[in-house]
């Protein structure tokens, strides 16, 4: 089968010709791929940005740990009545011989392998994943949908982390997938949300589509005039990287307001401590979301298809996925959905 992999421990991917997995771990399940969408990550692992050298122990590997598919084959220790059944699955896999692990703290996991990462992902036909990382889908979720769910529970964490009641208004850093996705989920609290982006007008346009008015884009705006008129803020939420913005917008957020960071910086943010003191704020880092709330975020898309489907920007085969790679990388796209099955 053709697969997408990191080859090497240096700038780019390879299309590769793998077999499919034959022999199975007792408690895994060979889920054939339908769906997988493209992710920040995979953008810095092709870029080979630092912080992924732990990578090098596992290539050739086969990226993706975004996707949603069907239950093809099983392992013994499971019964084959689940052949057939539509999954997604959490990407981050346990080592179960921890001392975290065998204490059942698998949330401390010091041997954590992710899917699409440190062992074979998803940009494939087939991948195999452990079962007890698996959530079954309804029959009503599109697949395409359904691969949005990992940074979906990511967004659900960060707005769960920000504490985010109904009627406060929140500021969004960052018009990615990840920021749109915290859009979406703290306006079904009740929120009202800002959104800041730069040179973003495409990834702004689809928010706007989606019923988003207060989007600002700060290479047209001056930043501190266009917020000053809308704060202050009873939270923000961080999820663009760019560790310029956490000092340019800490000032509008309210006292005993929460400062949430989603995402990577590639260097440490400057900011006024002495002001985050006077004004009571907290600051708060959110990442991976718990396995207990991934049936929520499933329902909260198949409750939402239409509004989840129009943040899918581009659809292509795998053997497009460069493509598709170059378009985000562009920041054109707002999400890439890969199909296996197409030619
Ligand atoms: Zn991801
Ligand atoms: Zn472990």
């Amino acid at each position: 089968m053709l697969a997408l992999q990191k080859v090497r421990p240096a700038k780019g991917v390879e299309f590769r010709e793998i077999g499919v997995p034959e022999a199975l771990a007792p408690r895994d399940v060979l889920v054939r791929v339908h769906s997988a969408g493209i992710c920040g990550t995979d953008l810095h692992i092709a870029e080979w940005t630092p912080g992924y050298e732990s990578m090098e122990r596992a290539m050739p590997v086969t990226l993706g740990h975004e996707f949603a598919g069907t239950i093809e084959r099983v392992g013994e220790a499971l019964s084959e009545t689940i052949i057939g059944t539509r999954v997604t699955a959490r990407p981050s896999t346990t080592c179960g011989r921890c001392d975290a692990c065998l204490r059942g703290d698998e949330d401390n996991c010091t041997a954590r392998k992710g899917i699409g990462i440190g062992r074979n992902g998803a940009f494939a036909g087939f991948v195999c994943v452990p079962y007890d990382n698996c959530h079954t889908l309804p029959d009503s979720l599109d697949m395409d949908v359904a691969a949005l769910t990992e940074p979906m529970t990511v967004c659900a964490e960060a707005v769960a982390t920000a504490e985010v009641q109904p009627g406060q208004t929140i500021l969004v850093i960052g018009p990615g997938f990840i920021g749109q996705g915290i859009a979406i989920m703290a306006r079904a609290i009740g929120a009202k949300v800002v959104v800041i982006g730069r040179d973003d007008g495409p990834r702004l346009d689809a928010l706007r589509a989606a019923g988003f008015e207060q989007l600002i884009d700060t290479a047209k705006t001056d930043i501190a005039s266009a917020l000053a008129d809308l704060a202050p803020f009873d939270a923000i939420i961080e999820a663009a990287g760019v560790p310029a913005l956490v000092s340019a917008t800490l000032p509008y957020l309210k006292k005993r307001g929460i400062f949430t960071v989603v995402g990577i910086h590639p260097r440490p943010a400057e900011i006024d401590l002495t002001s985050v003191v006077r004004m009571h704020q907290q600051i708060r880092g959110s990442y991976r979301a718990p396995a207990a709330d991934w049936d929520g975020v499933i329902a909260f898309l198949d409750a939402n298809q239409p509004l989840m489907r129009q943040l899918i920007s581009h659809t292509l085969p795998l053997s497009d996925a460069l493509t598709g790679f170059q378009a985000a990388q562009d920041r054109v796209a707002s999400k890439v959905v890969l199909r296996m099955g197409e030619p």
